[in-house]
C-alpha cells in the first residue's frame, strides 16, 4: 500500500485561555475552545491540525465542528496525502459551513506528508522567503488607561506594529487610538473595526486618523463585508490602504472583491478559507495586483505555523498579523517555530516540526 496513504485520524478539544479578554467589535473572548487533529499515515509520520473556530465571526463553534468531524475525517481516511488538492476539493463539499475544520484536517495532512517526505511544510510551497520577520501585537477594545498601558508594555519588548481594534464608538477609537501613538513614537499601526462601523463613521474615523498623521499601514474591515462598493468608495478618498478581511472567506469572494477594486490588501487566514484555498486567493492576489497580509483567529502556535509556513514559503506576505500564540496564557505544544520578542523564526525540520500529547482523542482509523 501507498505509504502516504491516511491510516488514522484523531480529534481532541483543547481550552486555550487567553492572557486578557479578546474584545473586538462583534464580541468577546476568555477561552479558545479549539480542536487539535492528528493525522497517521501509512508509514507512521504524523501530522498535527488545529479548529480554531470564531463563533462570532465564522459561526462556527467547537461542538459544531466536533459533530461535523467524523464525515469530514471519512474524506481523507484511506486516501493518499499526496493528493491533498483533490482532497481539499473534497473536504470542501463536506465542510462548506465549517472552513476551520477543514482548515485543521489539511493542516494535519500536510505536515504528515511533509514528515514522511522530510520536509518543512514551507517547502512544499517552494520557500521563496525563509527568513525571520516581525508580527504585529493586538491590543483589543478595552478602557483608554488599560490599552495605553497594555501598548506600553508591548513597545518596551520591542513590538513597532500595533493593531487596534476599533469599531465600537468612533470617538473612543481615536482618542484611544490618539493616546497609544503618543506613547509609542516608533510605532506603526494596523486598525481592524471587524465591520463595527457605518460609512459615515468610517469616513469621520479616517478624517480624523489622516489630522492626526497617525502612521496606520493598513485599514481592515471598516464597514460590512458585503458593502463592497461603499468599500471602494472610502478606499478612493483615503490615503490609508484598505483590507478585506471578513469580506475575504472564499476563492469567489476574492474575485468579486478586485472586479470591484473594493481594497488594496487582503487580509488570508486558513481558518477563514482552508490552506489549499488560501494559498489560491494568494497566488490570485499576487497575479492581480494586490498586496497580501496574515492573520489568524484565537490559535495556537499549529494553525499559526501553518500561516507562517505560506510567509515563508509562498511569499509576498507584507503584514504579519501572527500574533495570537502571545496572547495565550498556554502553549501545550512541544517543538516547531519560535518566538522572539516581536520576532517569528523559520524552523528547519521536516512538517510543522511540533507534538501535542493527545488526551482523551476520538479516533477514526483503518485496520
Ligand atoms: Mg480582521
Amino acid at each position: 500500500m501507498n505509504s502516504f496513504v491516511v491510516k488514522k485520524i484523531e480529534s481532541w478539544p483543547v481550552d486555550l485561555p487567553l492572557k486578557a479578554s479578546f474584545v473586538v467589535a462583534t464580541g468577546s473572548m476568555d477561552v479558545a475552545k479549539n480542536i487539535f487533529v492528528r493525522v497517521t499515515l501509512q508509514d507512521g509520520s504524523q501530522g498535527y491540525g488545529e479548529i480554531a473556530p470564531f463563533p462570532e465571526i465564522s459561526g462556527e463553534n467547537q461542538e459544531a465542528c466536533l459533530s461535523a468531524f467524523p464525515a469530514a475525517a471519512q474524506v481523507i481516511l484511506g486516501q493518499p496525502a499526496t493528493q491533498y488538492r483533490r482532497l481539499s476539493r473534497q473536504l470542501h463539499e463536506v465542510t462548506h459551513p465549517f472552513p476551520a475544520l477543514r482548515c485543521g484536517l489539511e493542516t494535519a495532512l500536510l505536515d504528515a506528508l511533509c514528515r514522511g517526505r522530510g520536509i518543512p511544510l514551507w517547502g512544499l510551497w517552494g520557500g521563496a522567503d525563509v527568513r525571520s520577520r516581525e508580527t504585529d501585537v493586538t491590543l483589543p477594545i478595552g478602557a483608554i488607561d488599560d490599552v495605553v498601558a497594555t501598548a506600553q508594555d508591548w513597545y518596551q519588548q520591542g513590538f513597532r506594529l500595533l493593531k487596534m481594534k476599533v469599531g465600537q464608538s468612533v470617538e473612543k477609537d481615536i482618542r484611544r487610538v490618539e493616546a497609544v501613538a503618543a506613547v509609542c513614537p516608533q510605532a506603526s499601526f494596523v486598525i481592524d473595526a471587524n465591520q463595527g462601523y457605518t460609512f459615515d463613521e468610517a469616513r469621520v474615523f479616517i478624517e480624523a486618523i489622516e489630522q492626526l498623521s497617525i502612521p496606520v499601514q493598513v485599514f481592515e474591515q471598516p464597514i460590512h463585508r458585503d458593502h463592497l462598493e461603499e468599500m471602494s468608495i472610502l478606499k478612493n478618498q483615503s490615503t490609508i490602504p484598505f483590507a478585506a478581511d471578513e469580506s475575504l472567506r472564499s476563492l469567489e469572494d476574492a474575485r468579486q472583491l478586485i472586479e470591484q477594486k473594493a481594497v488594496d490588501i487582503f487580509n488570508l487566514k486558513i481558518t477563514k478559507c482552508g490552506v489549499i484555498e488560501s494559498v489560491r486567493i494568494a497566488e490570485l492576489a499576487q497575479a492581480s495586483g494586490l498586496r497580501l497580509m496574515i492573520g489568524g483567529m484565537v490559535e495556537s502556535r499549529v494553525a499559526m505555523g501553518c500561516s507562517w509556513s505560506l510567509v515563508l514559503g509562498l511569499g509576498g506576505f507584507e503584514i504579519l498579523d501572527l500574533d495570537m500564540p502571545l496572547l495565550l496564557s498556554t502553549d501545550p505544544i512541544q517543538g516547531g517555530y519560535h518566538y522572539e520578542g516581536s520576532s517569528l523564526y523559520p524552523w528547519h525540520e521536516p512538517g510543522l516540526a511540533m507534538s501535542i500529547h493527545a488526551f482523551h482523542a476520538s479516533v477514526v482509523a483503518i485496520e
